[in-house]
């Protein structure tokens, strides 16, 4: 199974990063969206993103302009149906995810590998709705895409050997690192990364220490590049709060439930970087400033 044409479903935060990276890894890809100005935007992105590692002597002009010229996009999913794996990386949202899968099995080839870069739904039931639950498979990368080197590989109940090797030779010609991961929630990444940033917030609820003690704590004291709620606003609240409780709902265990201050907070609109205020504030020019 060769795979050289890739169809990219979702061109905002995730698929402009996965276009880049498989751009550049020498694949011809095909960006789909529902908006032109998704669109529009991705590929402005890209650009910028790839001259930034050009003026870093990552990568040479040449590579970036190859690359440019092997990203192409679309309105019309259909317009996929050529390519010989699609990774779909639009909207959290089952519904969504299934309209898409059906409308673009009519027009695939039969040995197309389907794959979703979902991070929290169940692949086996994204699978067990397609024609070929057997070539389809959990694709999840990191954010930011071009920066970080992992990519976790989600075995559905019914993937076949076959897919998911094909699949780990696509993410080695990326020159990133594969995992390979059961399909229960959370995979490996969140449901060990989600409950101890949960745990942090918990830490903070409780009074146990300060924002700024708990995150030095876990960047000196475990190493950790980031703390918990740095990372939890980079990540944003709103997605923490929603992976918890797809932990929460899918292993019905009260060890996952979310912290009351991480709902507090994202019922205030308080969702970290994105909306400027978080566990830190950073609406002021200097560095961030803890809120409690
Ligand atoms: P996003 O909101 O930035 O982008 C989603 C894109 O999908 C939008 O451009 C939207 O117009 C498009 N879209 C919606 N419906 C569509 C349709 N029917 N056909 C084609 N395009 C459609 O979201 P994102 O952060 O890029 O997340 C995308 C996926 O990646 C989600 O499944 C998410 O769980 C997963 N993911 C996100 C992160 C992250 O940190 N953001 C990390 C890993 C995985």
């Amino acid at each position: 199974m060769t795979i050289e044409r890739v169809g990219i479903v979702g061109a905002g935060q995730m698929g402009n990063g996965i276009a880049h990276v498989f751009a550049l890894a020498g694949y011809d890809v095909l960006m789909s969206d529902i908006s032109q100005d998704a669109l529009d935007r991705a590929r402005a992105l890209i650009d910028r993103n790839l001259e930034r590692q050009v003026g870093r002597d990552l990568i040479t002009a040449d590579a970036k302009a190859d690359a440019m010229g092997r990203i192409a996009g679309t309105l019309t999913l259909s317009d996929l149906g050529p390519t010989d794996l699609i990774i779909e990386a639009a909207t959290e949202r089952e519904t969504v995810k299934a309209a898409i899968f059906e409308d673009l099995l009519p027009h695939l080839k039969p040995d197309t590998i389907l794959t979703s870069n979902t991070s929290s739904i169940s692949i086996t039931r994204l699978a067990a709705r397609t024609d070929r639950p057997e070539k389809f498979m959990g694709f999840h990368f990191m954010n930011p895409v071009p920066i970080m080197q992992l990519v976790e590989l989600i075995r559905g109940i019914a993937t076949d050997e076959q897919t998911f090797k094909a699949c780990q030779e696509v993410v080695a010609r990326l020159g990133k690192t594969s995992t390979a991961s059961e399909d229960f929630p959370g995979f490996i990444v969140n449901r060990i990364l989600m409950p101890m940033i949960n745990e942090a917030i918990y830490t903070l609820y409780e009074g146990v220490g300060g924002v700024k003690s708990i995150d030095t704590s876990l960047k000196l004291g475990a190493n950790h590049p980031m703390g918990p709620l740095e990372l939890a606003d980079f990540i944003g609240l709103d997605t923490c709060l929603a992976i918890m409780n797809v932990l929460h709902d899918g292993l019905a265990d009260t060890k996952y439930r979310p912290c009351p201050l991480l709902t507090k907070y994202v019922e205030a609109g308080w969702l970290g970087r994105k909306t400027k205020r978080g566990f830190y504030d950073y609406r002021g020019d200097g560095d961030p400033v803890p809120t409690r």
